[in-house]
């Protein structure tokens, strides 16, 4: 073989190169990717709500041996606990070798996705069809929801108090809903408006039933027979649908894409994803030197406000606990705390690449993206990781195929995620997650190696020794 020229070995010392995972990673390490997201798939087929999350993850961390945090209780190095807010998020806790003043290594993701609530009163009957009215809930371009089978998933509480929790269009043999569209033939006006104004909120109503109730005495038969099926199946009445919590969702299952099956197609990826591989990681933790916790949290796509979002005081007041039992304060704890908000972002989109920087985009295959910040315009509403602290991120990632970038064109929009709220607690905070393609669709698609390469950040970030 021929001597490298001086250019040649400069140029690969010097040079900063994007690989493929592909590139990267041997045989074996692809087909445990592979493997390990079967599970995954499993997972997103299951939970497609926050609550169902909550339960999905109570289960797998009682599993491995993590029990339900008792305040009065002592607790020694590698003990193992979580709490559960409300149903809907959740926190994890591993303690440390090393005292809980020295800092815990904390990851945050979020488990709701973009969906259609229903309304308080949702139920109407409008010209012999039953349908169901519905407020979308986070970032959704409304057309993607038209046409394509929707499942309802969620809880009504009786008058009586007891709680009714409601999965319908999931099993094989279950009925779908849909949310109709206006055939081409008629479309005209509908061509002719603009994306945003050809859909509106107040159209997004599901179609539930058209069978009326037999008996010529009364008025609104088709809604009347659908009372009659949720009180006969649920003993549901009207009024309970005002404090219930129902969620539409995509009825169909999570799929491998491509021929090669690389890829996975699901609905709620964001931030799913980055809550399954988190949630492994954690899982996969014996013993760290530092505690661990790990925060999966509900609202982040509607501003992370309330009791179970990430600007909720919960995950505080829960470390004000721990540091109460390890005489310490709360505030050293944050202090000496580093976190991965673990966040998916935007893939690079060959069919909108006018969208991207295609030298400061992230890509499918490149692995887990990390981002120094998000935000928009003049990089607004983001915490912005030090130079010094995304050094020590990129040793903690040494043996992980990982990819850097920012989330589109600097002026063409933007994004943020729960990194910020954890930063202003004097965390040192960055933003970490999965590439995705679709992103807030109903069907968004990850990369298997990209997936797996998180849940390897995870646990080198669980298991880090400073
Ligand atoms: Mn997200
Ligand atoms: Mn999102």
């Amino acid at each position: 073989m021929a001597e490298k020229s001086k250019g040649e070995i400069l140029k690969e010392t010097l040079s900063y190169n994007v690989k493929n995972s592909y590139e990267k990673m041997d045989e074996a390490e692809i087909e445990k990717a592979y493997g390990f997201c079967n599970e995954y798939k499993r997972f997103l087929d299951i939970c497609k709500t926050e609550r169902e999350c909550s339960d999905y993850i109570i289960k797998a961390a009682t599993e491995k041996g993590f029990t339900p945090y008792d305040k009065n209780k002592k607790y020694k190095a590698g003990d193992k606990v979580y709490i559960n807010n409300g149903g809907k998020s959740n926190f994890l806790f591993i303690f440390g070798k090393k005292p809980v003043s020295e800092g815990v290594m904390i990851t945050a993701a979020h488990v709701d996705a973009p969906r259609l609530d229903l309304k308080p009163r949702p139920l109407y009957e409008d010209n012999s069809l039953a349908l169901f009215k519905t407020h979308y809930y986070g970032g959704i371009k409304k057309y993607q929801w038209t046409a394509i089978p929707l499942s309802l998933h969620g809880v009504v509480i009786l008058e009586s108090g007891e709680k009714k929790e409601i999965v319908i269009g999931e099993g094989e043999n279950d009925p779908v809903f849909a949310l109709t569209d206006l055939l081409p033939h008629l479309a005209k006006d509908q061509m002719e408006a603009t994306l945003k104004n050809a859909f509106k909120g107040e159209g997004m109503n599901i179609l539930i039933g058209s069978r009326p109730f037999k008996d010529d005495k009364v008025s609104e038969k088709v809604k009347l027979n659908i009372l009659s099926i949720l009180n006969e199946k649920y003993g549901i009445k009207e009024e309970d649908l005002i404090s219930a919590e129902l969620e539409i969702v995509p009825a169909f299952k999570a799929r491998d894409v491509g021929l090669d099956r690389s890829m996975i197609g699901a609905y709620g990826q964001d931030d799913r994803v980055c809550a399954y591989t988190a949630l492994m990681g954690i899982l996969d933790t014996e013993e760290p030197e530092y505690s661990c916790l790990c925060a999966l949290v509900d609202k982040e796509e509607t501003g992370s406000d309330g009791v179970t979002g990430m600007q909720s005081h919960f995950m505080s007041y829960f470390l004000e606990d721990i540091a109460a039992i390890t005489n310490t304060t709360l505030r050293d704890i944050y202090r000496n705390s580093m976190c991965l908000s673990a966040d998916v972002s935007a893939a690079f989109d060959p069919n909108y690449s006018e969208a991207y920087d295609p030298k400061n985009s992230v890509y499918i295959n490149n692995g887990v993206a990390v981002m120094k910040y998000t935000g928009h315009g003049g990089k607004g509403g983001t915490s912005d990781a030090s130079a010094e602290f995304f050094a020590e991120v990129r040793r903690i990632l040494k043996d992980v195929v990982w990819q850097s970038g920012e989330l589109g064109k600097v002026d063409q929009g933007g994004g943020g995620t729960v990194a910020k709220y954890i930063a202003n607690l004097s965390v040192n905070t960055i933003d970490i997650g999965v590439p995705v393609l679709s992103m807030h669709s109903p069907f968004e698609v990850v990369s298997k190696t990209d997936v797996y390469n998180t849940y390897k950040a995870m646990v080198n970030f669980y298991n880090y020794v400073k």
